[in-house]
């Protein structure tokens, strides 16, 4: 119970690595706010949660929406006091080649992967610098470094997070707040599926990989690892 009492948000929570990560926060003690889209992920998450007696707050949320980013923050404090973990985990992996990537998918893929990121930072960082520090733990993507065709663009977003982790750890060193990118390869999520179905099962990672992860990377043993990105792939 290492995170005992802990506000945590896990961004991308109904499903997936978000699912996966905000449960094992919250059996490592932290109160955890979830948020997504679509009510139903998010409320199949919270009876997870729920079910192991953790204590969980659900908000349906558009991280690209900064109406909708101002509400979760705002409802998470009010419930369950000053954030001090945030995991930036929402994220949209369309397959698209350059000739078939419409202006309006590259737009909406640059708000999700790109923009939430920093508008959930933003939301959540003065409260962090008052409270004398945090953690934030961004999800990126082998692909950061590594795209397959039709992954460029979410490739060149995933750079900028694990970049802007780098930036954000400077910034964030003198204030006692942690930034970290965890670098995923392939994870059995409806994400993977959908993009690659027939990804080979034996060289795919679950989502409690992933978590496992993160929740090590919280740990005051990670504290001199701020900005450092890490991957994580089993092929
Ligand atoms: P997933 O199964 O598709 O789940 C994504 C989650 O993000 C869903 O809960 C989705 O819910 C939510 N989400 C998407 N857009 C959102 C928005 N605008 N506002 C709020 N929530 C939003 O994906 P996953 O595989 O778990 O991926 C999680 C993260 O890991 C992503 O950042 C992804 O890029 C990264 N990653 C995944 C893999 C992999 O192989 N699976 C590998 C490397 C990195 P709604 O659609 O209901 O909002």
């Amino acid at each position: 119970m290492l995170l005992r009492g802990q506000t945590a948000v896990v961004t991308g929570a109904g499903r997936g690595i978000g699912r996966a990560i905000a449960r094992r926060l919250a059996a490592a003690g932290a109160h955890v706010a979830i948020t997504s889209r679509t009510a139903e992920q998010l409320h199949e998450t919270q009876k997870c949660i729920e079910r192991d007696n953790g204590r969980v707050l659900s908000v349906v949320a558009d991280v690209t929406r900064e109406e909708d980013v101002e509400r979760l923050f705002a409802e998470t404090a009010e419930v369950l006091g000053p954030v001090k973990i945030l995991v930036n985990n929402a994220g949209i992996a369309p397959v698209a080649k350059i000739e078939e990537m419409e202006p309006h998918l590259f737009d909406t893929l640059v708000r999700t992967n790109m923009r939430s990121v920093f508008l959930c930072t933003r939301a959540v960082w003065d409260g962090m610098v008052k409270s004398g520090g945090g953690s934030i733990v961004n999800i990126s993507s082998v692909a950061a470094h590594d795209p397959f065709p039709g992954l460029a663009a979410y490739g060149g977003a995933k750079a900028f997070v694990t970049t802007y982790t780098k930036g954000l750890a400077e910034e964030g060193r003198p204030h006692g707040i942690r930034v970290y990118c965890v670098a995923p390869g392939a994870v059995e999520t409806v994400m993977l599926r959908g993009a690659f179905p027939e990804f080979p099962e034996d060289q795919v990672l679950q989502p409690e990989d992933v978590a496992s992860l993160v929740e090590l990377l919280l740990m005051p043993g990670a504290r001199y690892s701020s900005g450092e990105s890490i991957t994580i792939r089993k092929s």
